[in-house]
C-alpha cells in the first residue's frame, strides 16, 4: 500500500511542484521465499518530463509498478506484493517454484524473440510475467493484487518488439481489463483507488475498441466524488475521444529531439552511403557526421539502423571502430561492446573489399573484427585481454560481446576463471551479458560466488559500482534460470 500511496502522492504533486531530478537507488533485498539477498532498484525521486500517457505509461506509478524476480529461487511479484508475502503463502510459492517448468504458460513469441534478439530484455520480461502469474495464483486470493499485476504486464507488452503484430498487446490488454473489473466488484480498493481503476478500465476498453463500455466507465470515474481531479479531467477527455469513435491506443510517443534535429536525422538514410565513403577513406569527421545538434546523435541513429540490418550502417560501424585510437576506445568503453555485438549479429553484411582497405589504429581491433565476421577462434590478443585479470580493455569488451553472439562456448572457461578474480565495472557488464545468453545451470555456482563478492553498503542509499556489478551478475543468474524453466537455450 505504501508504494501505491507514494506514487499517487508524487504523481499528483508533480503538477504543482517544481521538478526534481530522477534518481534510482539500488539496495540489497532479502527474498521472503528463499531468504537470499539480491540487488533491487528503487526510485529515490522522480522527474516528470511530460504528461504521462493516458494509461499511466511514463508516470512514476508505472515506473515502480513492475515485477521483480529473485534470481535465486525465481519468486516474482510487484514490489508491494513482494514484500508482503505471508508465511503460509511463502510455503505454497516455494512448493510451486520446485516444478515451475510444468506450471508456466509458454508463448510462441518467446521463440521468436530468442531468434531475433538473443536473450533480450523483452524475452526476459515476458518470462518473468509468466512466472509472476504462477506465484500470484499460489497466494491468498487478492483481486486487487492480481489486477495490478495484469495491468503491469499490459504496459510492459507495449514495448515488446511485437514483430509487426500486436497480439501480445491486445491479449494482455484484454486480460488486464477483465482482471481490473473483477477487482472493482469486490472491496479491494478504497473509493479513491476505485475511481482511478474505473478510469483505467474505461481507457483500456476504449483501446480494445469497445466504445460503449469505455464511455460508461469513463463517465462513472469522472462523476465519482472520490476521483482525483487530474484523473477526472482525463476521464472526460478520453470519454470524448471514445464518443468520437477514436480507439487509438496510447502507444509510446516520446520525443527526444527538437524538430530541426529530427529533420536532420531523417536525412541520415539518404546521406549514409556518402558518409560511409568518407569515414572509410580517412576524411575528417565533419564529412561523416551530421551537423548541428544531430551530430551527437549520428552514431546512435546509425546503431539503430544497423540493428535493423542496414548494410551501410553495419559497414559504417566497422569503419568507425577502425579509426579509434587506444585512448578513444578507452573513453568509449561500455559502448564498444554493443557496436561489436551489432557487427557480429549482422556479419553477412560486412563488405570484405571495404574491410581489407581499412587502416586500424589498434591492431587488436582488426583481429576481433575478423572474429566477428568469420566466427572462428577468439584471437590471441583478445584472449590476453580477458585473462589479464584487471578490467577489460576495449578489445576484450568487443571480443566478449562477439563471443556472446557466436555463443562461443570455448570462451567460457576463460571467463569463468576470470570470475574468481576481482574485476572492474566494464568487465562485469560484458561477462554478465555473455552468461545471460550462453550460461547454463552449471555456471551458477561460479556466478553466485562472484555476486557475493559485491556487498553494497546498506547504509548508503546508492553504493555504486558494487550494487551495479552485483546486479549484472544476478541478471545473468536470473536469465539462466528462466531459460532453463522455459527450455529456451
Ligand atoms: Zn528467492
Amino acid at each position: 500500500m505504501f508504494w501505491r500511496r507514494l506514487c499517487f502522492f508524487v504523481f499528483f504533486a508533480m503538477v504543482v511542484s517544481p521538478a526534481k531530478a530522477t534518481t534510482v537507488m539500488s539496495r540489497l533485498q532479502q527474498c521472503p521465499v528463499c531468504q537470499k539477498e539480491f540487488v533491487t532498484r528503487e526510485f529515490g525521486s522522480w522527474f516528470q518530463f511530460s504528461e504521462p500517457e493516458r494509461d499511466m505509461e511514463g508516470s512514476l506509478f508505472s515506473a515502480v509498478s513492475k515485477v521483480k524476480t529473485c534470481p535465486y529461487c525465481l519468486f516474482t511479484a510487484l514490489p508491494e506484493g513482494f514484500e508482503r508475502l505471508e508465511t503460509n503463502e511463502a510455503v505454497a510459492v516455494r512448493q510451486a517454484l520446485k516444478d515451475l517448468s510444468k506450471r508456466v504458460k509458454r508463448l510462441p513469441q518467446m521463440e521468436q524473440f530468442q531468434t531475433t534478439d538473443g536473450t533480450s530484455d523483452s524475452l526476459l520480461k515476458l518470462m518473468e510475467y509468466r512466472v509472476a502469474e504462477v506465484c500470484d495464483s499460489m497466494r491468498k486470493k487478492d483481486l486487487a493484487r492480481s489486477a495490478e499485476l495484469a495491468f503491469a504486464e499490459y504496459r510492459i507488452s507495449k514495448y515488446y518488439p511485437v514483430l509487426e503484430n500486436f497480439t501480445l498487446v491486445t491479449t494482455s490488454r484484454l486480460r488486464a481489463t477483465t482482471s481490473i473489473e473483477a477487482a472493482l466488484t469486490g472491496n479491494a480498493w478504497t473509493n479513491r483507488d476505485k475511481a482511478f481503476w474505473t478510469y483505467l478500465s474505461g481507457e483500456l476498453r476504449r483501446c480494445n475498441g469497445d466504445v460503449e463500455g469505455a464511455v460508461r466507465r469513463l463517465d462513472e470515474a469522472a462523476n465519482s466524488s472520490a476521483c482525483p481531479i487530474e484523473i477526472a479531467r482525463w476521464a472526460k477527455e478520453q470519454a470524448g475521444k471514445a464518443r468520437a469513435g477514436d480507439t487509438n491506443s496510447s502507444l509510446p510517443n516520446i520525443k527526444l529531439h527538437r524538430d530541426e534535429t529530427e529533420a536532420l536525422l531523417a536525412e541520415l538514410p539518404a546521406k549514409l552511403p556518402r558518409m560511409l565513403t568518407a569515414i572509410s577513406t580517412g576524411q575528417p569527421s565533419s564529412e561523416w557526421l551530421l551537423s548541428g545538434e544531430a551530430k551527437t546523435w549520428t552514431n546512435s541513429r546509425v546503431n539503430e539502423m544497423a540493428s535493423k540490418g542496414n548494410a551501410d550502417a553495419v559497414n559504417f560501424l566497422v569503419a568507425w571502430l577502425s579509426r579509434l585510437t587506444a585512448k578513444e576506445l578507452k573513453e568509449r568503453s561500455g559502448s564498444i561492446g554493443h557496436v561489436a555485438w551489432l557487427i557480429a549479429k549482422h556479419r553477412t553484411l560486412v563488405d570484405s573489399a571495404l574491410f581489407q582497405k581499412l587502416k586500424f589504429q589498434v591492431p587488436g581491433m582488426r583481429d576481433v573484427m575478423i572474429y566477428a565476421v568469420q566466427a572462428q577462434e577468439i584471437p590471441q590478443s583478445a584472449e590476453k585481454s580477458i585473462t589479464r585479470g584487471s578490467d577489460l580493455d576495449a578489445v576484450g569488451e568487443a571480443a566478449v560481446a562477439i563471443a556472446t553472439v557466436h555463443q562461443d562456448k570455448a570462451v567460457k572457461p576463460l571467463l569463468r576463471a576470470h570470475l574468481k578474480k576481482s574485476s572492474g565495472y566494464g568487465w562485469v557488464e560484458a561477462v554478465g551479458k555473455f552468461f545471460s545468453d550462453v550460461g547454463t545451470i552449471d555456471d551458477i555456482p561460479a556466478l553466485e560466488a562472484s555476486a557475493k563478492k559485491f556487498q553494497p553498503d546498506r547504509k548508503k542509499r546508492f553504493d555504486w559500482p558494487d550494487s551495479s556489478m552485483r546486479e549484472d551478475i544476478e541478471a545473468a543468474i536470473l536469465s539462466i534460470r528462466l531459460r532453463e524453466v522455459f527450455a529456451i537455450q
